[in-house]
This record gives C-alpha cells, structure tokens and sequence, in this order.
C-alpha cells in the first residue's frame, strides 16, 4: 500500500473507533476474542471527591438499547484480547483500569510495566508508588480516582508502545473515560498526552497547559516513571497538579 493509502486507511480506522466510543454500534465484533475474560474488571465504589464546577459531558458510549456503558461492559468486550501482537509477547494481564468508577479526577498512563503485568492492576510498582503520592499530595486518596494506561498490556522489556498498538487499545480508553466521565483527566507521560489530544507535541511544550478532551479539562504533566528518573523536573509536575487541585477547589495543608 502506498503511504498516502495507508495514511487514509489508518484515519479512517480512527475515525470509526472515536465513532465507537461515542456510542455508535460496536465495529469490533467480528474481531472480538470469543475466549473467557481473563479478569474480573474493576468495581469497588469509594466516596467521591467533593462537587466541582459542572462542564458538558463526554459522550458516552451506549448500547443498543441506548444505555451508557460501564467499565464492567467495556471489560467485557475487551475480552481476552488478541488485537495486537502484545498478547503474544510474553502478557500475563490484561490491566484495565482500576479505581472509582465515577471518579471526577481520571490518571492516563502508558502501558502496564512487569509488576502491573503481574498484578493486573496500573501503577503499583515504583512509579506507581510515585503516582499513589502525588494523588496524596493532592489531597486525593487513590481509591478515589480511576487509575489506566493508554495499552492495556505490557510490552516487551518495558519498550514504548507501538502505533499498531495504540491504535488497537485506545478506541477502549476513550471508552473508559466515556463511561466515567471525569472532571479532569490527567495525563502521565506523552503517549497519553498525544494520543487523547491527536497531536504530537513534546511532553515538555504540553506539559502544564490546560487542555480539553471531548469536552473534559485535561491536563498534560509528566510520568512519574521520568521523574524518577529525573527528580529534579518534580517540581514542575507539582505545578501541574497544583493546577489540578485549584480547579476542584483543593489547597494542600499550609498552603
Ligand atoms: N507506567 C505506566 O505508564 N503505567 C503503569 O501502569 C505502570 C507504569
């Protein structure tokens, strides 16, 4: 296929997966896995946070008989999922999500690392650690917030996430934050950033810039996994989330 074909081919498969999110029929029937769902999705409800500013809703993902979908639903058809070339390169979990099903505060990462993999939950090895204090730090408790990655399975030695493979899971995290429909997303890393928003920007020009994603405040910061990495760029990302908690009226004690 010549690039400009592919180009058109690839917009077009965009196009309907954002048509799916918002509600239109499934187009992913006949390439849904009809295997057993591997593991249970999410539904522990917690208290959430105080009311904020009402905004317009994201369009939710309906059924045919014009209900919203829940996470537990989009779990289902996620399935055991053999879309991209992930689940044959060494996945163990499918990580879905996990948190409070109406959270008003939603954090986007990448991809599921090693123990992630093995737990089948996000971020609860190092970087997750880091991402549990930094919703701390905003006077969140983590159970109150709704917790994915942009790919829901681990790729290979922690590697970044390939197109194909973006391109296959984010028709289910646009569904995700349909269902939820979230207040404030916060994005982790530049995979998340670029993939909600369709563009290509460096996390470094996103990063702290108030954003909109179907009609939801979003805000770029960077992944905790970098700021491991680099401590000394903490400082801005606190920025970042300060911007966050202002928005839900929240100040940190002595502030
Ligand atoms: N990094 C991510 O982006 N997501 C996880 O779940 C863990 C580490």
């Amino acid at each position: 296929m010549s690039d400009e074909l592919s180009t058109v081919a690839l917009e077009l498969r965009r196009h309907l997966a954002w048509q799916e999110a918002d509600g239109s029929r499934t187009i992913f029937a006949d390439r849904q896995a009809k295997a057993p769902v591997n593991q249970p999705a999410p539904t522990k409800a917690v208290p959430v946070a105080p009311p904020v500013k009402a905004q317009a809703p994201a369009a939710a993902p309906v059924t045919d008989s014009g209900a919203r979908r829940t996470l537990d639903e989009i779990r289902r058809e996620l399935g055991d999922c053999q879309r991209c070339k992930l689940c044959k390169l060494g996945r163990h979990s499918i990580v879905f999500g996990v948190g409070n099903p109406r959270a008003e505060l939603v954090f986007v990462g990448e991809a599921p690392g090693e123990e992630e993999d093995r737990q089948g939950v996000p971020f609860v090895g190092k970087a997750g650690q880091l991402l549990t204090k930094m919703i701390e730090a905003m006077t969140f408790r983590r159970d109150d917030v709704y917790i994915c990655n942009v790919v829901k399975c681990r790729p290979p030695n922690n590697r970044n996430p390939e197109p194909d493979e973006i391109e296959a899971c984010e028709p289910f995290l646009r569904a995700q934050l349909a269902s939820i429909q979230p207040k404030v997303i916060v994005t982790l890393g530049k995979f998340a950033a670029q993939t909600l928003l369709r563009e290509s920007t460096a996390i470094t020009r996103l990063r702290g810039q108030w954003r909109t994603y179907q009609g939801i405040a979003l805000m770029p910061t960077f992944h905790p996994a970098y700021l491991l990495r680099q401590p000394e760029e903490k400082r801005l990302a606190w920025l970042d989330l300060q911007e966050v908690m202002k928005r839900f009226g929240r100040t940190k004690k002595g502030q």
